[in-house]
């Protein structure tokens, strides 16, 4: 893109916009506020309102049919909700056809031209807006040496790879150089290794060229590596919205806590100020939320096994070992409360620590921080 090949390489985007003027209003903060898509019975989107920053990398993570790829039509303009309002910067747009709204987009499906070639794929939306034609020979260069396929031009779309195709399908959303990218699962058909890498490219690429994307996943961790802010969508409702961190660490309800990572969910009671586990008062660090339907949140590689006598600024749990699984990197070790609950903790493998993987059978001390002792709303939206 031309905007990014003039950024030296040592230069981050606030410096490169401030050395080299670029425009940072180049992208657009999104206003959706009310947005309702029924078809028959089925609320694909219900009464959804979400604000996406100037130039935020910002992402839909939910399960299959939670209604992300309906939210990403809307944006683009290609499905008209039932009601509700949609801004790109001041401008309303809920009305605007989608070769007008200056959205790029990739879909589920990559939607490329297999009888065209590379070069006509990425010229296409060129050519749709009478772009002449030396230009789009040159921008369609720029747009494939962005996405490292300079070169390929020429090829058959069904001479590349699943890899290649994905970044054609980009290069194809980007070359008219739009405000705002949107991205449906561009990587759930790649395989892991060039899943990972292209997370990695496709954030430099946002890093590059800074336009306001929404990027849909139904891969937490996916969701985790790459965005800026993360919108848990079910049923077509935001469930929260927050950064990877805040999402991880204090999800809002227990859907949240259920989709992102793993966890051990405990009945807790409230009574005063105290929350109470088995009649025992529990430290924390973060008051609880205000609801009667109270759960204690414990991730597995937040409790340490504690030898000996286990530190009294911590929660314990005595705890018998029911199942002990090395995996190389850590251990997981499954153990069962006196109440019957089942718990499971994560344990670093290292030289010395490995010695401590307790057996099966054994009685354990399990430790949780009152910090990483986490009360959640136990409701399920
Ligand atoms: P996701 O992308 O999160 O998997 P979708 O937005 O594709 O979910 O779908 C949300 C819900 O709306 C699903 O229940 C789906 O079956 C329904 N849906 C989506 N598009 C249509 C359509 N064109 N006609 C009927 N139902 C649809
Ligand atoms: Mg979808």
């Amino acid at each position: 893109m031309r905007r990014a090949l003039l950024r030296p390489p040592h230069l981050n985007r606030q410096q490169a916009r401030t050395v080299l003027s670029i425009d940072s209003n180049g992208a657009l903060p999104i206003t959706i506020r009310n947005v309702t898509k029924t078809y028959g019975p089925v609320h694909a989107l219900d009464n959804v309102s979400l604000d996406v920053k100037s130039g935020e990398f910002l992402t839909l993570l939910g399960p299959s049919g939670s209604g992300k790829t309906t939210l990403l039509m809307v944006l683009a303009g290609f499905t008209r909700p039932d009601c509700g309002s949609l801004k790109f910067g001041d401008r309303e747009v809920i009305r605007t056809p989608p070769h007008l709204r200056d959205v790029g987009m990739t879909f589920q499906s990559y939607a490329l031209f297999p009888h065209m070639t590379v070069n006509g794929n990425v010229g296409y939306p060129l050519r749709l807006r009478k772009v002449p034609k030396d230009e789009i020979a040159r921008r369609v260069e720029e747009a494939l040496a962005t996405v490292q396929l300079a070169g390929y031009g020429n090829r058959r779309i069904d001479q590349l790879s699943g890899g290649q195709r994905q970044r054609v399908a980009v290069a194809r959303a980007i070359v008219f150089e739009p405000r705002i990218l949107l991205m449906d699962e561009p990587l759930s058909a790649l395989d892991k290794k060039l899943r990972d890498q292209m997370q990695i490219e496709l954030r430099h690429l946002h890093e590059q060229l800074g336009m306001t994307t929404v990027y849909v996943t139904h891969d937490q961790r996916e969701a985790l590596t790459m965005s800026d802010r993360i919108a848990v969508v079910n049923h077509g409702r935001i469930m929260q919205l927050a950064t990877p961190r805040d999402l991880y660490e204090r999800p809002a309800n227990r859907f949240v806590a259920d989709f992102i990572g793993e966890s051990t969910f405990l009945s807790v009671t409230r009574q005063g100020k105290k929350v109470l586990y088995e009649g025992k008062a529990l430290k924390f660090d973060t008051p609880p939320p205000d609801t009667d339907n109270l759960l204690l949140m414990i991730r597995p590689e937040r409790i340490v096994l504690s030898s000996g006598r286990p530190a009294g600024t911590s929660n314990n749990f005595k705890a018998t070992a029911t199942d002990v699984v090395y995996q190389g990197d850590s251990f997981l070790l499954h153990a069962r409360l006196p109440d019957g609950n089942q718990i499971v903790m994560r344990g670093a493998v290292r030289g010395d620590r490995l010695a401590q993987m307790p057996t099966v059978g054994d009685t354990v001390t399990l430790s949780l921080a009152p910090e990483d002792t986490v009360l959640i709303d136990g409701s399920e939206d």
